[in-house]
């Protein structure tokens, strides 16, 4: 088995490590980043940007840049619908009722788009590692149903990818933190940019188990950029009556604004923001300048932060402990270096949080050590992670009877019997949804099944046994057996997040003739280079060529040069590496002749001036 590497696949950064000796190393991309930005372009030209190229040219190409594409795996339309305005790209939905976003009259699936973000961590991890990477370990929030990591897996094997296991964040961050001897007890209070997830891991000697995990996966830093927006916006509009909305770039620009100026007040008490020509009013261009505190940040953003305060009582609870019994709250995620995070975790938890370990960092090297110990390298650990959200089927009346609790150690499996409601009923229709709504209708489906060929009997008598095992990625099988016929049905959930394996085979292929055309664009773009650096060199040989040589010297040069110029352009790799080759060998000849032909000149020169001085040896200094 080769290498396995550990992937913290974030809304807003994703970051890759890999383990050496059970040893975990942030892999650097080429250019020396540890950590790169969560976001795929689509250039004019059809061309792929990702990470931070594609957030550079965020604000020119709005439309066809996607960021934060996390908030929209495995999830419906219907739970996304407020999101749509706070994005420049358009999110769509799917025939299947899924979200999807909509790019240049194509729509990709969000495993698709976050599979382009996988193939270029995975070709950075192979750059820097010198071979082929495809066993990873991918982590996604604790708080992810099952449709949200079967679409985190789904778009792994798009990219190409093996995932060994689908990991939680804050249990990564736990294993990059702690040592594992003796006993601790953590709370990891991890603020991204996307999702909040609060996680209470207990120590013994090695083993790590995951108490209690609670969370929002649509409470992040992106929403109280959001918060900042509308201030931001509505103070303009008051002030100059401009509505910035209705412009197609300008939203784009006052959420970068807003983003580097909360980021700025973790810092600073004030900060000013500075939006020249952002909008053309009456009476020519109009500049957005406005002064923002910390303390209106915290008016404004205060009620989504503290937001995150029951979830964390409610998670040490859940633990069955006290606050008193935690050794060490752990910050994860950009979000905790607002102070007023800080502040707040410091309140509700009676302790300075840990600042140890680099808060966008750990969770990736915590994958790697997971990585390690699924390939054996490290043998000291042992993970019992838990299921975040209760797991049942839909019984009569439309309620929701609970099969595996939230919070129950995985791998886990439960069965319950039920039987039917009619008198020869012959088919039972099983509905799995995950939440914690006593109703079915308020939690997640994850989807339907039939039990069919039950023996006719009376209602009530029947016994149809429905089990429901979970595996340590926390992937969900569930399967309904009528005990008195041994007839079985079982379903895996949702398979991926909306995808069928069809269609993920097919978008696999398809990334990997993407990966191949960019390879193919970039071999071109070197090619050109070449291509004008030959040109610049023959055309200068041939300047000095023209005026010293005969025209037979350097015509077949000139030619290859007008070639060049012609093939530059085009699309054929080949043809284009031959064509150079050919004028870099011309060029090299005509020089050469130039040289002979000046050493001659030269040797002439010195003969001549060798007689006028008479064969004296010694030049007479001037003055
Ligand atoms: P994710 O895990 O969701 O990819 P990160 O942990 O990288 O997210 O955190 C990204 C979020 O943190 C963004 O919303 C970003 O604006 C925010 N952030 C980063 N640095 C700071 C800072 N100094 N102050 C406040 N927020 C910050
Ligand atoms: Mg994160």
């Amino acid at each position: 088995m080769g290498r396995t590497i550990g992937i913290d696949l974030g809304t807003t950064n994703s970051c890759i490590a890999f383990s050496d000796g059970g040893h975990p190393t942030v892999i650097q991309s080429k250019s020396g980043s540890r950590v790169m930005p969560s976001v795929v372009a689509f250039s004019a030209k059809g061309e792929r940007l990702v990470g931070l190229v594609a957030r550079r040219q965020a604000i020119t190409n709005p439309r066809n840049t996607i960021s934060s594409v996390k908030r929209l795996m495995g999830r419906r339309y219907s739970e996304v619908v407020d999101q749509v305005d706070t994005v420049s790209y358009e999110i769509v939905e799917n025939t299947n009722g899924d979200a999807a976003v909509r790019v240049m009259d194509r729509v990709y699936t969000p495993p698709e788009v976050s599979a382009i973000i996988l193939q270029k961590l995975k070709q950075t991890a192979e750059e820097f590692l010198g071979e082929e990477v495809t066993d990873v370990v991918i982590t996604v929030p604790a708080y992810f149903n099952e449709v949200q990591r079967e679409a985190t897996k789904a778009a792994g094997k798009i990219a190409g990818l093996n995932v060994k296991r689908v990991l939680n964040e804050p249990t990564a961050a736990a294993l990059a933190f702690l040592e594992p001897k003796g006993k601790t007890r953590i709370a990891v209070y991890d603020f991204g940019g996307g999702t909040f997830d609060i996680s209470i891991l207990q120590v013994v000697e090695g083993v790590f188990e995951v108490k209690a995990t609670l969370g929002d996966t649509s409470l992040g830093g992106d929403d109280l950029d959001t918060q900042l927006v509308n201030w931001i916006m509505a103070e303009f509009l008051s002030d100059t009556g401009i509505d910035l909305n209705k412009d197609a770039i300008a939203p784009q620009r006052v959420r970068e604004a807003a983003e580097r100026a909360k980021c700025e007040l973790s810092m600073a008490q004030e900060t000013d923001i500075n939006l020249p020509f952002i909008a053309t009013g009456e009476s020519g261009p109009v500049h957005l300048e406005i002064k923002i505190t910390r303390k209106l940040f915290e008016e404004l953003a205060g009620d989504l932060i503290r937001k995150t305060i029951p979830l964390c009582l409610d998670a040490v609870s859940d633990a069955g402990m006290k606050m008193e019994d935690l050794d060490h709250v752990v910050l994860v995620g950009g979000s905790t270096r607002i102070p007023m995070v800080q502040q707040l975790v410091e309140e509700t938890f009676g302790r300075k949080p840990a600042q140890s370990v680099n808060p966008d960092e750990v969770v990736a090297l915590g994958a790697a050590i997971e990585s390690s110990v699924l390939t054996g390298q490290r043998k000291d650990l042992v993970l019992i992670d838990v299921t975040p959200l209760t797991l049942g089927v839909e019984t009569l009346g439309g309620v929701m009877t609970p099969i595996i609790q939230r919070n129950s150690p995985v791998p886990t499996r439960n069965s319950r019997i039920f039987t039917t409601a009619s008198d020869n009923q012959s088919v039972v229709g099983v509905h799995v949804a995950q939440g914690e709504r006593d109703l079915i209708d308020g939690n997640r489906s994850l989807g339907t099944f039939e039990l069919r060929g039950i023996k006719p009997a009376k209602r009530g008598e029947p016994r149809v046994e429905v089990t429901f095992e979970i595996d340590a990625s926390g992937i969900l099988n569930v399967s309904a057996r009528d005990t008195s016929t041994g007839q079985k049905q079982s379903i895996k959930v949702n398979p991926s997040g909306g995808l069928s394996s069809d269609e993920i085979e097919r978008l696999k292929k398809e990334a990997a003739a993407n990966a191949e055309a960019d390879r193919r664009r970039m071999k071109l773009v070197g090619l050109r280079n070449e291509s004008d650096e030959a040109i610049y060199r023959a055309t200068k040989t041939l300047k000095v060529a023209r005026e010293e040589l005969e025209k037979e010297s350097w015509e077949e040069l000139e030619a290859a040069v007008k070639e060049l110029k012609k093939l530059r352009d085009g699309d054929d790799a080949l043809i284009l590496g031959k064509a150079i080759s050919t004028l870099r060998s011309l060029t090299d000849s005509v020089a050469k002749l130039v040289a002979v032909f000046e050493s001659d000149e030269e040797q002439a020169a010195a003969e001549f001036l060798e007689s006028m001085t008479d064969g004296s040896e010694e030049e007479t200094p001037e003055e």
